[in-house]
């Protein structure tokens, strides 16, 4: 699996009465799609790029067969939305927090394993 770098803004959500916990935002646009994911064993944060005319279920299929590259579970059983989770201090969050996607200001760019 490759490592690739992506555009995204750090925000800090308040989580289970838990302050500043970290998470990045992709910057999406310019004909594709990115939707991240990240792993619920470890927390590596994976990319999918969608691009808009191709359908979501093929990539999905391709995932199977991949584990980890950082703690090795198989993926397909343990991706899971990111940053609606978050892995936070050994520990799996559900983040309610709404998510803003539209607005970008001091963005960096980070580099995180692609899904393809
Ligand atoms: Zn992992």
């Amino acid at each position: 699996m490759k490592r690739q770098k992506f555009r995204f803004k750090k925000e800090f959500y308040t989580i289970d009465g838990i302050w500043n916990v970290p998470g990045y935002v992709i910057n999406s646009g310019y004909g594709y799609d990115f939707k991240t994911y990240c792993c619920k064993n470890c927390g590596e944060i994976f990319v999918e790029q969608i691009e808009s005319k191709r359908k979501q279920n093929s990539d999905a299929e391709k995932m199977i067969d991949d584990s980890c590259p950082n703690c090795n579970v198989n993926l397909v059983n343990n991706l899971v939305d990111y940053p609606e989770n978050i892995f936070y201090e050994n520990k799996l969050f559900k983040n309610n927090n709404e998510i803003d996607k539209i607005h970008f200001k001091n963005t960096e760019i980070v580099e995180v394993y692609s899904l393809n």
